[in-house]
């Protein structure tokens, strides 16, 4: 029998979230981010959820070629536009918009022999200060964009640094519209943060919106609001059983470096999970998890291929029971990935995309 470890990926619920982007946003288009192998999931097992959206933005080439592999005819966006001058010919190929950030992409487009003219999205740096035109030079890059036979349509684009937080997006906003106005062109601005929170103002909602994380079900702005609060639904699952169960007394330790000490006698139970299948080796004691559905936690130290869970919560947990690490646990119990990445001080992107090869994937 292999190792009773699984992930689950949900296409109803991926097919949930998306809507509940469209509702945020009613009037924009939807691009489904599917960068990083779909946040982790696949790009092949989220297609069916996601081909509802209007397109879908991604930054590998290799992975624009999957999507069209798909049977996918319609937009696909390069998030980072080409690499190198070669990139424009898979663009040409496959029909594929992508993102020109800096001047060196102008001049490959510049230089290359194109019978498809190419739609191309013009980014701004309006405060992220990581790709994008700084606003004085955004006219100039639209104008050299202009006059090239091989462009036949320029967006403008932008990404917002706070839309999750405090900071917000106002700042950004006034710098996009000083630096676009007047200027032509469909507009795209908005991560998930910011059509959850910001997306009453038709100026951020735009033409088009690029949600990636609360799309696969969790919640951008974790803690400040749960993904429940948000109603977006877990689109992936990792669950696995208990291999073992140990009976500790008082003064016990557990795990590597006994960083747990039972001050009563406990009965824990040992998973098969550990951070060789993705579980941040970061979260320790008292991390949610749940055991046939009742909500317990981690106790002591993520070892490679397991962990522990304390088990007085849920008396009747033996060999064979069912553990939820994150996602649809029994009988309609969750356990919120974002509630474990914060235990294990990252975010959920991270946890979904680093799930690891070793671990079986079934669409359900
Ligand atoms: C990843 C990415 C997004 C999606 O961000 P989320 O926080 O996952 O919604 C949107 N736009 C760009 C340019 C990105 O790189």
């Amino acid at each position: 029998m292999p190792r009773p470890i699984q992930a689950t990926i949900h296409p109803d619920a991926l097919r949930a979230n998306l809507e509940r982007m469209r509702r945020a946003a009613p009037d924009a288009k939807v691009w489904a981010i599917v960068k990083a192998n779909a946040y982790g999931h696949g790009i092949e097992r989220v297609y069916e959820g996601l081909r509802g959206a209007d397109g879908f933005a991604l930054l590998d080439l290799a992975e624009a070629e999957r999507v069209r592999a798909l049977g996918w005819r319609g937009p696909i966006l390069l998030l980072e536009g080409a690499f190198e001058a070669r990139d424009l010919e898979l663009c040409s190929r496959l029909n594929l918009w992508h993102a020109v950030h800096c001047e060196e992409q102008i001049d490959w487009l510049a230089a290359h022999k194109t019978h498809q003219p190419h739609r191309v999205f013009l980014k701004l740096n309006s405060g992220m200060n990581r790709l994008g035109f700084t606003p004085a030079a955004f006219r100039t890059a639209w104008v050299r964009l202009d006059a090239l036979p091989q462009v036949d349509e320029i967006s403008l684009m932008t990404h917002f640094s706070d839309s999750d937080a405090a900071r917000g997006v106002a700042h950004q906003m006034r710098v996009f519209a000083e630096a676009t106005k007047d200027l032509p062109g469909e507009r795209t601005l908005s991560n998930s943060a910011a059509v959850l929170r910001h997306a009453q103002d038709a100026n951020v909602r735009a033409d088009w919106v690029r949600p990636g994380i609360a799309v696969y079900g969790s919640a951008p702005d974790f803690p400040e609001h749960a993904a429940a609060h948000w109603q977006l639904q877990p689109t992936m699952t990792l669950s696995s059983k208990l291999i073992g169960v140990q009976q500790l007394q008082a003064g016990d330790t557990v795990g590597y470096g006994s960083t747990f000490t039972a001050d009563a006698p406990l009965r824990i139970g040992v998973v098969a999970c550990g951070y060789a299948d993705g579980y941040p080796r970061h979260c320790s004691t008292g991390t949610p998890i749940l055991v046939e559905g009742v909500k317990t936690r981690l106790v002591g130290r993520v070892s490679m291929d397991m962990l522990t869970v304390d088990l007085a919560p849920v008396p009747n947990a033996r060999i064979g029971s069912e553990v939820t690490l994150w996602g649809n646990g029994p009988k309609g119990t969750v356990q919120p990935i974002d509630e474990v990445a914060r235990a294990g001080g990252t975010v959920a992107y991270e946890l979904m995309c680093a799930l690891a090869a070793r671990v079986p994937v079934l669409v359900a």
